[in-house]
């Protein structure tokens, strides 16, 4: 058992997967309004690797929040910028559609200051 693993107290593929799945749904979200598209575009599944890609990599994996309150910005400022779009425009759409999803999101961003 490593240290990290105790101290996250959920396997690392779970607390992944989850966050795949609530940044998936915030991208499909924004695509629809914004690209008019039914499913996530070219340019809009970018996004989504690459967010998923420095989740992946977050140096904070065992304490994690949420990339919006991390102090350490890892995305690069274009990237950044389409990602702040994206949450601005899906979180609050994420408390109707998904609930339970964004609960959860912003229980883990309140969980560590
Ligand atoms: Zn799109």
């Amino acid at each position: 058992m490593t240290e990290k693993g105790m101290l996250n107290g959920a396997p690392d593929t779970l607390v992944l997967a989850e966050e795949r799945e609530t940044i998936g749904l915030m991208v499909a979200l924004y695509c629809r309004a914004h690209h008019h598209c039914e499913l996530p575009c070219e340019q809009c599944r970018e996004l989504l690797e690459y967010v998923v890609e420095r989740v992946k990599q977050c140096p904070l994996q065992a304490q994690r929040t949420t990339c919006g309150r991390c102090h350490i910005h890892c995305y690069k400022p274009s990237m950044q910028k389409k990602i702040k779009e994206v949450m601005r425009y899906a979180g609050p759409r994420m408390l109707k559609a998904h609930p339970l999803l964004a609960a959860k999101h912003m229980l883990k961003s309140l969980a560590i200051r």
